[in-house]
């Protein structure tokens, strides 16, 4: 593992983050049920270029480049467009300052009120995937963290969102 990834928690608490954890990549949970509720139920499937089925690059793609990270770092943040801006700084931090060629943010993409797929995408440079799109079970992972995905008694999520950034 490279030093100094602990700046890169301050900068997320920094930009507004109300906690960061690095966590080893062994120690994030992949669920293939993970895409049996992105296709039933969420009503992004199909209408982000961020989210399945449109990705384009598939799990098998993705889960060959995710072995090859070292470290990987998430975050806990009370608005989901900023967990998006912090992700990307962070992705980019790590590659300035840290010599993370290939950091990878993942974030639910929330730059536009209505997604331009099928056209072109109108912020590439800010859109990344969405971890449960590519199998990642986010409450499973967090729970040792202490962090924990919650409902309020309507079942809306309260307001709490979670963002990673793969670390090389
Ligand atoms: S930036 Fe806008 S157009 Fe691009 S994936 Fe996100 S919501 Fe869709």
């Amino acid at each position: 593992m490279r030093m100094g990834y602990e700046a890169l928690i301050d900068k997320s608490v920094e930009m507004g983050a109300l906690e960061a954890r690095l966590v080893p990549p062994k120690e994030i949970v992949f669920d293939a049920r993970s895409f049996l509720k992105c296709r039933f139920g969420c009503n992004r499937w199909g209408k982000y270029w961020t989210c399945p089925p449109n990705l384009e690059l598939t799990r098998e793609y993705f889960m060959d480049a995710f072995q090859k990270y070292e470290q990987s770092i998430f975050i806990k943040v009370p608005d989901p467009k900023l967990g998006q801006e912090i992700a990307v700084a962070i992705e980019k931090e790590a590659m300035l300052s840290h010599g993370c060629t290939f950091a990878f943010a993942m974030a639910m993409c929330i730059q536009c009120e209505e997604c331009a797929f099928p056209d072109p995408c109108r912020y590439p440079h800010l859109a990344r995937p969405s971890m449960d799109g590519y199998g990642v079970d986010i409450g499973k992972t967090l729970e040792p963290l202490g962090f924990r995905v919650e409902f309020d008694k309507k079942g809306e999520f309260l307001p709490v969102w979670y963002v990673m950034v793969l670390l090389d």
